[in-house]
């Protein structure tokens, strides 16, 4: 990611040139952080709650999401459905898949899971691949074999290779995203998942 500065700046260039609807589509994702990224937020009495505290020491304290940082584009003509740009610290959503709430929740996931990479220890994601699992195993059938198919798809399906990081942590939140919004499981990750389930 390029450095704290630099993403400011180029955030408040955006924000000042934002069009109305991407205007729209940033405080959409205002309104998806606060209802369903409370966890990869480590907020107060989400799934990491028991170890907040103890990172809130340990670190300079917890970041604070899209604000001040994530910038949103429309664009047309493009082969695909969103993109995230770690670097860049920008996604783009293909104008058709605008009103797509799983292609808005699926490039956001790529983001957040960047920002802890980047701004946490590597524990604090292993802890949240646990308890998602747990979570989520009580409302998912063979959770563990679906995450063993996650992954040999991943290491043998080109294209998905391609498109960015879907690992583990990502494809559990996903889950968890499908199951918050009454979708079918794997719709969030992509990818023909839901065929799978
Ligand atoms: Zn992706």
């Amino acid at each position: 990611m390029t450095n704290k500065e630099d993403i400011r700046n180029l955030y408040d260039a955006w924000w000042n040139n934002r069009t109305p609807e991407e205007c729209a589509l940033h405080y959409m994702c205002y309104e998806y952080e606060e209802e369903y990224f409370e966890d990869m937020l480590l907020k107060d009495d989400s799934l990491l709650n028991d170890i907040i505290a103890t990172v809130s020491e340990c670190t300079d304290g917890i970041f604070l999401g899209i604000d001040g940082c994530l910038r949103l584009y429309i664009v047309d003509d493009s082969d695909f459905y969103g993109c995230y740009y770690g670097n860049e610290c920008k996604i783009e959503i293909n104008r058709k898949y605008l009103t797509d709430k799983s292609v808005i929740l699926h490039e956001l996931i790529h983001f957040y899971e960047h920002l802890l990479e980047k701004e946490q220890k590597p524990f604090i994601r292993e802890l949240l691949v646990l308890e998602l699992y747990n979570k989520l195993s009580t409302s998912i059938p063979d959770l563990k074999e679906h995450i063993f198919k996650h992954c040999e798809l991943y290491s043998y399906t080109k294209t998905f290779q391609e498109s960015g990081e879907h690992g583990v942590l990502f494809f559990l939140k996903s889950l968890d995203l499908d199951i918050r919004c009454g979708f079918p499981l794997g719709t969030v990750c992509g990818y023909g998942r839901n065929e799978q389930f």
